[in-house]
């Protein structure tokens, strides 16, 4: 499952500094879920995660050389703690803590093949979640202003959904999990009925409300848990994307 390649092709040119008006339509689509707000381009289906807690252990080698290992790590651990909001306990293992792939681990590796061409790609048979070097180098020669830490926390977020569950990808361009048209001149839908502005990442760094939502359903958490857990992460939901 990769992100839609015409999507992340933008990315070559955005910054997140969206107008105040539109920022803050996106902070409140980022923190809450409305009733019926969840909505997908039906190209999957959801299912809970291959296992639980998830297991993912990290392997540096092959990175770009401005990210260091701690920077990635730092992005699996935010986007594991973001998604295991939705019920889903998860692990990250440093490789100096444990060197040999745990078995059962999902590998977060640097791999052009793996990554299918697209910035990352996650391979839910082989437990693989594959980030491609040669993306991120090519970002960050069209647009070297770009912090490209945001981008890879998107990223990471997004392939690390589908490992817990998130098969179809959201029509809502907000969540972390979506992507904005389906190349037959279908957009995705924000809460004013704008799209949003060429040049500028709408999407969440980390799952949003709706996002988490929707993996509850899909890992099957009793409802009756499921307001109290969206309410805590309306308090603790980052908007703000990570200093680096
Ligand atoms: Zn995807």
């Amino acid at each position: 499952m990769n992100l839609n390649f015409m999507a992340m092709a933008l990315l070559c040119a955005l910054t997140l500094s969206a107008p105040s008006t539109a920022q803050s339509l996106r902070e409140r689509e980022i923190a809450q879920c409305l009733p019926g707000e969840i909505s997908t381009w039906g190209d999957g289906h959801d299912r809970p995660a291959s296992s639980s807690p998830l297991i993912f252990q990290y392997d540096h080698t092959g990175s770009p050389a401005w990210f260091s290992q701690a920077v990635v790590l730092e992005a699996v651990q935010n986007a594991a703690q973001a998604w295991s909001q939705c019920g889903v306990p998860s692990q990250v293992l440093t490789p100096a803590s444990d060197q040999a792939q745990r078995p059962g681990a999902i590998l977060v590796q640097w791999s052009q093949e793996n990554s299918g061409g697209n910035f990352a790609q996650a391979d839910l048979g082989k437990g693989l979640l594959a980030m491609n070097p040669a993306m991120f180098e090519l970002l960050n020669e069209r647009n070297p202003k770009h912090d490209a830490g945001l981008t890879l926390q998107m990223v990471i977020s997004h392939e690390m959904g589908h490992h817990f569950g998130l098969m179809a990808h959201s029509r809502r361009c907000v969540d972390v999990t979506s992507y904005y048209d389906n190349g037959k001149g279908e957009r995705c839908h924000t809460r004013d009925g704008r799209a949003p502005a060429a040049g500028v990442e709408y999407r969440a760094l980390l799952p949003t409300a709706c996002d988490i939502a929707r993996c509850m359903q899909a890992n099957n958490v009793p409802e009756r848990n499921r307001e109290n857990r969206l309410s805590h992460l309306l308090k603790s939901n980052k908007t703000k994307p990570p200093d680096h």
